[in-house]
């Protein structure tokens, strides 16, 4: 079946749609309802219906592929890789869950995962699946405010935490971390769970909370736990938003809509089926992930690749190397990791075999031409530029190679996968938009499967923070977006970041896109900036690439400039350009945007506790003070 018949299909006949979908997973019992849909915006998928994402992902794979790799964990960091079969992640997972169920946690409990890219931090998850508990990994690169932000409002029963992660080659320990989080907490956890990796030995035991793993999992070595079946709209996890524009929500997913929406994308658009290798170079703590590096190929019967380290570590060819030994079918990155390798020597990207490599998925950022066409004739594959949230759980936006492939165009993630009835409308009136005007993107509900069910503990937060823009209830994405006459949808950015021009609204993503043009430059962010006459004008940050080829920056900035007004016109030319070594980012890799106006506003930057590299930021109140 094409796409244009199936996504038709998932849109006018859902309920028939969705029950067919749900038939690619394992049912402990039926779902007695595709949907139940009484308590508009709030969904019921497949109600009724008991399963388990731990059988799914794991027990239902032993007859057939026992002796198949399931999971192989690389780190550049230790330089350890393990290569884990079906039946050895059975063994480990059991075990875990035994150690799970020996402190007390069980089905409803919830249980914070704080571990870096490694195998335990897989086997936690899926023991948590498997006993009914509500995992919430936190991104281990988070600080000990954040883990304790997230701590009082998930409440967890245990924290499971590694001893220490490592970036660059320099040893990061978690435990003093934990241990300050937990001082900070108002409802700590009763227990913390430490995996040692031998990286931190000296690490500070609290007597009657800490508990080493190794010494339990040597108790219950061989364990079998009975998998729990749970209804279909049980929360199976929490995961909070990146906080890239204030205080992270936090996400409530279900079980059932949840296999059955990872079970659909892996083989329709991420075109990975049983056997096959998925590689997503996501920290298990992001969305991706969750569904992409943990849930999505385990289910699938495929076998997922899990990395820890940096894309330049030991050298630049790292990812591709991986593509190459392991025969990976379809990768997985973000368009600021393609934009990292941008600035090395792309002679790393023909060095390796990548005969078996189909497909490199780009999501969680606008993904500049410039950007997309480097690394399609770099790598020579076809680049599938993908759009989701966190919410989502999986792609709103996206082609469908599995289906079947539909020309690429470049700056856009293409089309609605199955069960998106997207729309595009006016900000003001709620109208929907003709094609080529610019308008809020928005999902007409009942939410497609593997999309949230509410805010964890706030139903409230989730009806005002997605479906109280518009008279109408509709989900707003809160992003800008075009869809053109063929149907496909561009992202012009979020509805917070538009710059007001003398009346005139600007995407901030159109001036970045428009300057990355400039073959200098790797990556520009723009923001609007209060201006006593226009109201607002365009500033942009820019980094450049390596190699500058004589050109000053001074220089680069101008022809930026230029560049603007020759595609965009005089009324988006930047008021200032400042070049920079390195940008602000949240530690998921999205540009601060909010943060580079505060400071060009001369305003307090806000909330930072998400911002990955504070020196980015220095250099950036350093540059505004030199002037551009
Ligand atoms: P918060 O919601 O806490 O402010 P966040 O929106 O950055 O954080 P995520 O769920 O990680 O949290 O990111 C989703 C957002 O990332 C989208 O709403 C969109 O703005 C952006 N995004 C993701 N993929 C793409 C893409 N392919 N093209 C353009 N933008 C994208
Ligand atoms: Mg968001």
């Amino acid at each position: 079946m094409g796409y244009e018949e199936f996504y038709r299909r998932s849109i006018e006949q859902p309920e028939e749609f969705w029950a067919e979908q749900a038939r690619a997973i394992h049912w402990h019992k039926p779902p007695q309802q595709v949907l139940d849909y009484s308590n508009p915006p709030f969904r019921k998928w497949f109600a009724g219906g008991e399963t388990n994402l731990c059988y799914n992902a794991v027990d239902r794979h032993l007859g057939e592929r026992g002796e198949q790799l399931a999971l192989v964990a690389i780190s550049s960091e230790t330089n350890l890789t393990r290569e884990i079969s079906y039946r050895e992640l059975h063994a480990e997972v059991n075990t875990f869950a035994a150690v799970l169920k020996s402190l007390g946690v069980g089905r409803g409990d919830r249980v914070v995962i704080y571990m870096p890219n490694m195998a335990e931090a897989v086997f936690a998850m899926l023991a948590c699946a498997r006993i009914g508990a509500v995992h919430s990994v936190v991104f281990g690169g988070f600080a000990a405010h954040n883990l304790a932000l997230r701590i009082d409002d998930a409440k967890p029963k245990l924290l499971i935490c590694a001893d220490a992660g490592m970036r660059g080659g320099k040893v990061i320990a978690y435990k003093p971390l934990v241990d300050a989080a937990c001082e900070e907490a108002a409802s700590p956890p009763p227990h913390v769970l430490v995996v040692s990796r031998g990286l931190d030995p000296g690490y500070n035991i609290v007597e009657g909370r800490d508990v080493d793993y190794a010494v339990l999992r040597a108790k219950h070595e061989g364990a079998r736990v009975e998998v729990e079946w749970l209804e279909s709209n049980e929360p199976s996890y929490l995961l909070y938003t990146s906080g890239t524009t204030g205080k992270p929500k936090g996400v409530q997913r279900d079980v059932g809509g949840y296999a059955v929406a990872m079970a659909l994308s892996m083989w329709s658009i991420y075109d990975v089926r049983a056997g096959q290798v998925m590689f997503s170079t996501s920290d298990v703590g992001w969305a991706v992930g969750h569904s992409y590096n943990v849930y999505g190929p385990l289910i699938a019967g495929a076998t997922s690749v899990l990395y820890e380290g940096l894309p330049t570590n030991p050298d630049p060819g790292i990812w591709w190397r991986i593509c190459e030994q392991y025969g990976v079918r379809t990768m997985f990155s973000s368009p600021t990791g393609i934009r990292v390798l941008k600035k090395q020597d792309p002679s790393w990207l023909t060095k390796h075999d990548l005969s078996k490599l189909h497909w490199l998925f780009l999501a969680g950022e606008p993904l500049d031409e410039p950007t997309a066409h480097w690394i399609t004739d770099g790598i020579g594959k076809t680049i599938i530029d993908n759009y989701w949230q966190t919410e989502t759980g999986w792609p709103v936006l996206s082609l469908m190679p599995g289906l079947d492939l539909k020309p690429v165009k470049f700056g856009s993630p293409g089309l609605p996968t199955p069960g998106y009835k997207l729309r595009v409308i006016d900000d003001n009136s709620g109208d929907d938009v003709a094609p080529g005007q610019k308008g809020v993107l928005v999902i007409e509900p009942p939410l497609p499967p593997g999309c949230l069910t509410t805010v964890w503990n706030d139903d409230a937060r989730f009806l005002s923070s997605y479906f109280s823009h518009f008279k109408q209830l509709v989900y707003s994405s809160l992003d800008w977006a075009i869809r053109d006459e063929d149907g496909y949808t561009f992202i012009l950015g979020r509805t917070d970041d538009v710059i007001n021009v003398a009346g005139h609204r600007l995407g901030t993503r159109e001036i970045e896109e428009s300057c990355s043009t400039h073959p200098s430059v790797a990556e520009a962010a723009v923001i609007g900036v209060h201006d006593e006459l226009k109201g607002q004008v365009p500033v942009v940050f820019a980094t450049l690439k390596q190699a500058l080829g004589g050109e000053s920056a001074a220089e680069a900035a101008a022809s930026m400039q230029q560049r603007v007004v020759e595609q965009l016109g005089g009324v988006a030319r930047p008021a200032r350009v400042y070049v920079v070594n390195a940008l602000p980012k949240t530690r998921s890799g999205k540009l601060l945007r909010r943060s580079l106006q505060a400071l060009a506003e001369h305003r307090d930057p806000g909330d930072l506790s998400t911002l990955d590299d504070p020196g980015a930021l220095e250099e950036v109140r350093r540059a505004l003070e030199r002037g551009a």
